[in-house]
């Protein structure tokens, strides 16, 4: 043989054992994909080409979207024995698949199977419990405690408490007569996206801030606009008082004579109205007691804010845990028919 023709040969040989190697390898790197790499449900297969077929390779997708080369996975023998016509067991699989299936990254999916992600806004109610100095106080009163006849552990309370005190919830009707009562509030304004514009700089130790139209348009320009539709939570670092009630409420006295000693920071009432006005919020909270500062008389944030069903968020807890924006909120009060308020449990994601 012609030396030339043998070293062609020689590489030509070398160069199919590499495609061939390289091919075995792609071959195992492949998986058998009856789950779709964002979906717990099965795969379809795709009507495949005779050369993956060969190499015993199938293309897949899945109603998310995904599609993708998989090793081949037989047919079940099931479905041919049954007799029943795949069109049947197609439409059937594509059920399965449409409620087993995601998209890749749906966030409200990721917010609930990432539970870390989860903050708790809510301060609990014990008899420590900030109410205003003329509502009834947070009580639990045991109805059972302890082993009964029967063997077995039982425990059951009665609790009474004014709808305002806690971390509470102010429907509108709380200032505003002929807007929506607790049991009346769209979901989509207690629950979604949030922004938490923190004052609590600003604040330092003066118990009567007002925060003002000028510290919204600070936060404004740097994070830009308070989007429509989201729960605005106004971080003043007065939460983290809540466990000594003289700091945080201005006075520990409690009755009419009280409420002129109060001292917290609120809203401005040209705040409330600048946010009526220029803004689409959802909802209000607070880390305070009142929307309005302790010092208001007139409650006029409360009267300006409600008047256009703009639910808020009273004595909030751990807002520093919180992001300044791409948190979410749900605050779900409790559903008092006609209440002007009630318990209110607010969890935030991060
Ligand atoms: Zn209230
Ligand atoms: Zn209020």
């Amino acid at each position: 043989m012609d030396t030339n023709v043998f070293i062609v040969l020689l590489l030509f040989a070398g160069v199919m054992l590499r495609v061939v190697l390289i091919g075995l390898v792609a071959w195992f790197i492949v998986p058998r994909r009856k789950v779709c790499p964002h979906c717990h449900a099965g795969t379809m297969a795709l009507v495949t080409s005779p050369v993956l077929g060969r190499l015993r390779l199938q293309r897949r997708w899945c109603v998310c979207g995904w599609s993708g080369l998989s090793k081949r996975i037989p047919v079940v023998a099931r479905d041919r024995e049954s007799g029943v016509p795949a069109p049947f067991v197609f439409a059937m699989m594509t059920v399965g698949f449409s409620t087993a299936c995601a998209p890749p990254d749906d966030p409200v999916r990721q917010l609930f199977t990432e539970s870390e992600r989860w903050v708790d806004l809510t301060h609990a109610f014990d008899e420590n419990a900030v109410y205003w100095p003329t509502a009834r106080p947070f009580a639990l009163d045991t109805v059972s405690w302890g082993m009964t006849d029967g063997g077995y552990f039982y425990s059951a309370f009665n609790f009474t408490a004014a709808e305002h005190g806690g971390t509470h919830l102010d429907a509108p009707i709380h200032f505003a007569e002929g807007r929506q009562a607790a049991h009346e509030i769209p979901l989509d304004r207690l629950i979604g996206p949030a922004v938490v514009v923190d004052v609590s700089a600003r604040v330092g130790d003066n118990a009567d801030y007002l925060v003002s139209v000028e510290d919204l348009e600070a936060f404004e320009d740097e994070h830009g606009r308070i989007p429509d539709g989201s729960i605005l939570l106004l971080d003043t670092g007065w939460g983290r008082r809540w466990s000594d009630p003289e700091a945080y409420l201005g006075t520990t006295m409690t009755g009419p004579e009280a409420v002129s000693q109060l001292h917290f920071p609120g809203l401005d009432p040209d705040a409330a109205r600048w946010l009526v006005e220029q803004r689409a919020i959802a909802a209000i909270g607070i880390d305070t007691p009142s929307i309005d500062s302790g010092q208001s008389t007139t409650f006029e944030s409360h009267r300006i804010l409600y008047e256009q069903n703009i639910p808020g968020f009273e004595n909030v807890a751990n807002l520093e845990s919180m992001p300044v924006t791409g948190g979410y909120v749900v605050a779900l009060p409790m559903k008092i028919r006609g209440g002007s308020g009630g318990p209110l449990r607010i969890v935030g994601a991060r």
